[in-house]
């Protein structure tokens, strides 16, 4: 299967191996539609209005075949709000038809008992629930107001419906990480998963990203509950903490375009799903050869395959902990590449942002931020005495 190590690489460490790329991604995330009921205020995708250019029913079937053919195990579909296509669970059946996996990340508003029910019945398809709160001031100053309840209905629903295993997805945060706790009760109660991942400086988020962003104390605190924790999921997005002392588990490595990478509601193709940016677009699946030869023959994906340049980490006694953190974090808060993560825990990369010249941090771009957006969120939401405006998730 396209997951496994070649035979050639044998003898050598995974994640060497892995950082050459694979002939399909381990972690392939489909965004289907920029469209979106809530309108969070630290979106990765700034969603909110759909796309008219986002793919088709048709195109979207197609998509489908090409990862089939490359064998792609699982793919991870979000968005927007992913149900909200008309034709969603028919792609998802396709999907699974075809023998590829589905995650689907959802805020929950859409998931009626019905759907739960329907669900519950694949062994193919895994739910991940969007919660920022253990609580639901926490989570609505974040997610907009009622976002608390619907999750909450949708993860009794999917219990009730008998789904083992589902995930309940938490993006850390200032306002939350006292909370890890009460949200592993919560994933518990209902017989599902925690999944815990990084915060990042992207869409919407570059905007947030100074208030919701973890302390350095809280940094440390997230490294040993993580450390205590071992069976909470972080999509291996923390290993910026592994500098701390323990590594936590997994590749402890930048996947962007080598095991990572994104397709947007478009068809364009991303060397993550937290890099959208024309600097980080590889190509479209509408190109000719799809998205294998995007996947194969992209300049892009080539170059960051190549082992890592000398960074201004590469003295770091950590370095190979951490391999100088984020390449998307960097590159939304305007370092270079070669410097080091803006969370470095060991303060590094705050220095490097205080010596960056005003505005170097890139435009997160216009996104797709609703026109209509709800009244609440027109309001400025208040944080932890942080006025902010924005108006919704930072996952997958
Ligand atoms: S750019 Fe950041 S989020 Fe994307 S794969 Fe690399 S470490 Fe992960
Ligand atoms: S200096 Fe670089 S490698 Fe060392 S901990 Fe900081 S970001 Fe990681």
């Amino acid at each position: 299967m396209t997951f496994l190590r070649p035979r050639r690489e044998a003898g050598r460490p995974l994640a060497e191996a892995l950082a050459d790329g694979l002939g399909a991604p381990i972690c392939l995330t489909w965004e289907l539609t920029y469209g979106c009921n809530l309108a969070c205020v630290h979106c990765l995708s700034s969603s909110g209005r759909r796309d008219p250019r986002e793919l088709s029913t048709e195109q979207a079937l197609g998509v489908i075949e090409q990862l089939a053919a490359l064998r792609v195990f699982y793919v991870n579909i979000g968005g927007g709000e992913p149900t909200i296509r008309r034709d969603f669970y028919d792609l998802v059946e396709a999907c699974v038809t075809q023998g590829v996996g589905v995650k689907f990340s959802t805020n929950g508003t859409t998931m009626t008992p019905d759907r739960a029910e329907r669900l519950a019945g694949s062994d193919y398809v895994d739910v991940q629930v969007s919660l920022d709160g253990a609580d639901a001031a926490t989570n609505d100053a974040i997610r907009g107001p009622g976002s608390y309840a619907a999750a909450r209905q949708a993860m009794a629903n999917l219990a009730a419906a008998g789904m083992v295993g589902f995930k309940v997805s938490v993006v850390a945060t200032r306002q939350n990480v006292a909370q890890l706790d009460a949200f592993l009760a919560l994933a518990e109660e209902h017989r599902a998963q925690l999944r815990v991942t990084r915060l990042r400086p992207s869409g919407r988020g570059a905007r947030s990203w100074a208030e919701l962003r973890p302390t350095p104390e809280q940094q440390r605190i997230l490294h040993r509950w993580l450390l205590a924790h071992p069976e909470v999921l972080t999509g291996d997005s923390f290993f910026h903490l592994s500098a701390l002392g323990a590594p936590l588990a997994g590749l402890n490595l930048c996947g962007a375009g080598r095991v990572v990478c994104l397709i947007d509601p478009v068809g364009d193709v991303y060397a993550c799903p937290f890099a959208l940016h024309p600097e980080f677009r590889a190509g479209s699946v509408l190109d000719p050869g799809g998205f294998a030869a995007v996947w194969r023959d992209s300049p892009l994906f080539a170059r960051l395959r190549q082992p890592d340049a000398g960074s201004a980490c590469s003295a770091c006694g950590a370095y190979e902990a951490c391999r100088g953190g984020c390449m998307a974090a960097k590159f939304f808060t305007g370092l270079p590449a070669s410097a080091p993560d803006p969370e470095c825990v060991f303060g590094h990369g705050e220095a490097a942002l205080a010596a960056l010249p005003a505005g170097a941090a890139p435009d997160p771009g216009p996104g797709h931020d609703p026109m209509g957006r709800p009244r609440a969120f027109r309001q400025p939401v208040r944080l932890s005495g942080v006025r902010l405006t924005g108006g919704a998730a930072n996952r997958p």
